[in-house]
């Protein structure tokens, strides 16, 4: 066990290093040295949680996430895909750092993605092994502007090929609150806007309800092109235009954002837990609170929701006028 834990102790050192390399911030973090005679484990499985493991080291995605905020020339890298370019950066070198964790807290048998078992964080729990570390937002020296120029007329992922118009954001760039959606929908691809249907005009009276009008607000998608008949996008897809939507809050850096529906939430949070067991709790994405809610869409079909979502909003209120 001494040996594993020191081989885990030299992977995160490793990690955190090499993060910093990379100008990812806030990792003060004074890792022991990996020498397995200074230590004395006791009981491993039972004192240190998966959870509380899974929470101290960054995901992969989160990692590629942070490199991706770094603005890219637009006039040389427009319409070249994301993917060449972290690999272009030292990214695809990156370690694998599940395998260690795996072995030592899951049952070999049930051999588990961290994707399936990563954790969705609370704010008010970030707790790690040697210290803390509070994932912020990266700082952002791009303008939104530049995020589109950068996206130009992108065919990152297939969604392009059956797209009217890319859907980019829209709204106050200087918002307290965000609402970020799934992808755009018949109207939204015909006018180029986000939410402009009948889901559109609902999200207008939710936000009408907690005293702030459409202007006072930025509005997003996950995915920025329509997916065939309205289709879920796929994890590929949804991962491939993500970086987008993490830039421009980098930019934005709101108080709140409002996670709308189940396939929101999951690819914006990198969680399976569903929108049932998610909603009204606020979760952590870089420091920022997030609230998953139902999407409207899905109230248009069940108004009886409807006053869970209220009472989702009304936490939100309250979190922005205390903030
Ligand atoms: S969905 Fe995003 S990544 Fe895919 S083509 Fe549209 S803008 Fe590009």
């Amino acid at each position: 066990m001494q040996n594993e834990f020191s081989i885990l102790v030299e992977e995160l050192n490793e990690q955190i290093l090499y993060l910093k390399e990379l100008g990812v911030e806030n990792f003060n973090v004074d890792l022991p040295e990996a020498d397995s005679s200074k230590f004395k484990v006791l009981s491993l499985k039972s004192d240190i949680s998966q959870e509380k493991l899974a929470r101290f080291v960054p995901s992969d995605v989160e990692m590629l996430e942070a490199i991706a905020t770094k603005p890219t020339n637009a006039s040389v890298e427009q319409n070249k895909p994301r993917t060449s370019i972290l690999e272009a950066s030292k990214l695809s070198s990156l370690p694998k750092r599940n395998s260690t964790i795996s072995n030592l807290l899951n049952n070999p048998k049930e051999e588990q993605t961290r994707e399936n078992t990563m954790p969705v964080k609370t704010s008010e729990e970030m707790p790690s092994l040697f210290g803390e570390i509070v994932q912020t937002l990266p700082e952002s020296i791009e303008t939104i502007e530049e995020i589109r120029l950068d996206i130009g007329n992108c065919t990152r992922c297939t969604l392009c090929e059956s797209r009217i118009k890319i859907v980019h954001s829209d709204g106050n760039r200087e918002a307290n609150l965000m609402f970020v959606g799934e992808a755009p929908g018949a109207n939204e691809d015909a006018e180029g806007r986000p939410f402009v249907g009948k889901a559109g005009q609902l999200l207008n009276k939710i936000i009408e309800s907690i005293g702030l009008k459409r202007e006072d607000v930025f509005i997003g998608n996950v995915n920025r092109c329509r997916p065939p008949q309205n289709r879920q996008p796929t994890p590929l897809e949804a991962a491939t235009c993500k970086p987008f939507l993490l830039r421009e809050i980098s930019v934005v850096r709101p108080k709140v954002i409002v996670v709308l529906g189940n396939t929101a939430t999951q690819n914006l949070l990198g969680t399976k837990v569903g929108i049932t067991k998610l909603r009204g709790e606020f979760q952590d994405y870089f420091g920022v609170k997030v609230m998953p809610t139902f999407h409207p869409a899905y109230l248009l079909r069940d108004p009886s929701k409807k006053r869970e979502t209220w009472e989702d909003m009304k936490k939100v209120r309250d979190f922005l006028n205390q903030a």
